[in-house]
């Protein structure tokens, strides 16, 4: 038995107003004054106050950049290229601002800048042969588990699929919960849910062990709390931020599971977003996960949240052949959820019909 030998996120500050601090954080990881730092933050903070507190020194630049589609390889393609046309020096470092888009755009951009060829080449694992520049995380919105993981999920020309390797965590993340503040309720939900899921797929998984259990169990009373309990929005903020990093922490030694195969390929075909990908996923998976739909359920009842109804509708035969291809790809995230034996489980013919469900 080989046992993978991962790394850990190095530094990482916690608390309200933490936010502050980034400009004596970087100060000591500038090379000189002709090597920026480069800060992708979400476009929805444009002109507000997040984006004026941003500690901008020397040549720095911030790029605004749209979370309303996942990123993907072509697109990290052209902001690596922007970058070594604007500047004589490689930056000192990437900053990430946002939700799970922009940490992964982030991270991409990161290892692109010292590694040959297009993202689209180091998608799968551990294909990544230099180090990346040094790169932060600062999550705006909680649950996706990116500003731990080992992965940056990107949509190439083929496939979509992280970029999994030693060189994709942050060098140093910052978790200001007072971030999250605008967030808006479905967002909220949707992402948070990523959070549940992972646990829920973890706690349930083929590869569940100790580590992982430690992590997901923590991470599913934290969502328990935030989601079914009465506690204070200041509270229920620190400990969803608290959750979806334990979440990750539980992912990172497991695997998630079914809803996350499938998440994939609907996002492939339809362009779903991950959070609420997950979700239309879920809410259909009682035979695999009982009690975690069920609970599901309740949240989602608690929080009024109705997701829509036929989103698989239209599609052709080709389409869902597609969206099955990719799921099924997934063989890791099978083998979790069904054990070795996974393809006799999950024929075709129930994939699709799952599929349909939707
Ligand atoms: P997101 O980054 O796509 O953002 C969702 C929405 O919330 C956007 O409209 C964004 O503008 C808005 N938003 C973010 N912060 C806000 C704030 N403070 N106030 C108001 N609005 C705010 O959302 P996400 O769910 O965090 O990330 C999804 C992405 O994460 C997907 O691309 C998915 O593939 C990726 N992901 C990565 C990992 C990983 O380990 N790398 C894990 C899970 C998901
Ligand atoms: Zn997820």
């Amino acid at each position: 038995m080989q046992y993978r030998n991962f790394p850990m996120v190095p530094r990482v500050v916690f608390g309200n107003g933490s936010f502050q601090q980034l400009g004596e954080i970087l100060m000591p990881k500038r090379k000189n004054s002709d090597a920026p730092f480069i800060f992708f933050v979400d476009d929805i903070f444009e002109g507000q106050a997040l984006a004026k507190e941003i500690p901008l020194l020397f040549n720095d630049q911030i790029i605004f950049i749209s979370a309303d589609e996942e990123p993907k390889t072509e697109q990290i393609d052209v902001l690596v290229q922007k970058i070594k046309e604007s500047f004589t020096e490689l930056p000192s470092g990437i900053v990430g601002i946002g939700g799970g888009t922009l940490l992964d755009l982030a991270k991409a951009v990161s290892i692109m800048l010292t590694n040959e060829g297009s993202a689209a080449d180091y998608q799968g694992w551990d294909l990544v042969k230099q180090p990346a520049v040094y790169h932060v995380g600062i999550p705006t919105i909680s649950g996706t588990g990116a500003e731990v993981s080992r992965t940056t999920v990107l949509m190439g020309p083929e496939k979509k699929l992280g970029i999994n390797s030693d060189y994709t965590p942050f060098d140093q993340v910052v978790l200001d919960p007072n971030l999250t503040q605008g967030v808006p309720k479905e967002q909220w939900f949707y992402t948070g849910m990523d959070c549940y899921i992972h646990c829920i797929e973890s706690l349930n998984g083929t590869f569940l062990n100790a580590f992982s259990q430690s992590y997901g169990e923590k991470a599913l009373d934290l969502c328990k709390e935030v989601y079914l309990g009465d506690i204070p929005l200041a509270d229920s903020r620190d400990k969803l931020m608290m959750a979806s990093w334990h979440g990750g922490m539980s992912i990172a030694y497991s695997q998630v599971g079914v809803a996350h195969a499938m998440s994939y390929g609907l996002s492939y075909v339809l362009g779903v977003k991950h959070g609420i990908g997950n979700c239309l996923v879920f809410q259909y998976l009682e035979e695999f996960y009982p009690e975690g739909v069920a609970l599901f359920k309740k949240m989602q009842e608690k929080h009024k949240i109705s997701l829509p109804k036929g989103v698989c509708a239209k599609l052709t035969d080709q389409e869902f052949d597609i969206m099955i291809n990719v799921s099924l790809g997934l063989v890791p995230l099978w083998e979790n959820a069904l054990g070795k034996d996974w393809k006799g489980i999950m024929t075709r013919e129930r994939l699709l019909a799952l599929f349909k469900s939707i």
